[in-house]
């Protein structure tokens, strides 16, 4: 898929204020810090459009950007909210939770992992939330040009085999780098082909 146009839309502080037509939406999440910015800024060949911050946790509310003018890139907020107040998690954490489980457009969710690191509990359990609720997901490993090749392959698959502890079948598996643009031909084609279903 070739990307023409991305536009931002809208910053909504609650599913019930997304926009109301029914494009396919695809959206991304991870921890804080992960390389989700730019990650969607690399997908759609825009170094703006997603603020890229080093500053964790900066987008609270969830941001529709529409893509080709026929589907909607979604960018939640990165979960792992360090630093902030017990109510203001709880308001995140029903904002996310309620796009994901309410949002009828939905087609895909990609869970952004560093590959950098291990596996972590906070992104496990988003796994297995989302499996446990049948939300088609993805993962998307990010930063692969920070390991090189050989160990970003046996970080992939120490994942995969953490993951087979719980999950019979895995979800599609992505490797990406922003820096190097890799991972961007895949993913695009991914969406076309779910698209198209
Ligand atoms: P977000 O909080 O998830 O949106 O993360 P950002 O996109 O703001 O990225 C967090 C930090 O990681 C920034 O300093 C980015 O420059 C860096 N980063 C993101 N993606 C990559 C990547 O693919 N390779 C490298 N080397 N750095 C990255």
């Amino acid at each position: 898929m070739e990307i023409k146009s991305a536009e931002f839309v809208i910053s909504s502080p609650m599913v019930s204020m997304c926009p109301k037509d029914s494009k396919p939406e695809y959206a991304f999440i991870g921890r804080s810090n992960v390389g989700k910015s730019s990650l969607i800024n690399m997908l759609c060949c825009n170094k703006k459009l997603a603020k890229t911050s080093a500053t964790p946790g900066k987008t609270l509310l969830i941001n529709h950007f529409i893509i080709n003018k026929n589907w909607y890139l979604v960018d939640l907020p990165g979960y792992g909210f360090a630093k902030r107040s017990k109510k203001e998690i709880a308001r995140l954490e029903q904002m996310i939770n309620g796009y994901i489980l309410q949002r009828e457009q939905l087609v895909n969710v990609f869970v952004l992992v560093d590959v950098r690191l291990e596996a972590q509990k906070i992104d496990l359990d988003f796994i297995n939330w989302l499996g446990n609720s049948s939300i088609p997901f993805a993962i998307v490993f990010t930063k692969a040009d920070k390991l090189g090749p050989v160990k970003t392959q046996a970080n992939v698959e120490m994942y995969k085999k953490k993951l087979s502890e719980t999950w019979e079948e895995l979800p599609p598996i992505f490797v990406t780098s922003s820096e190097k643009r890799q991972g961007r031909d895949e993913l695009l084609s991914y969406i076309d082909s779910i698209n198209k279903e």
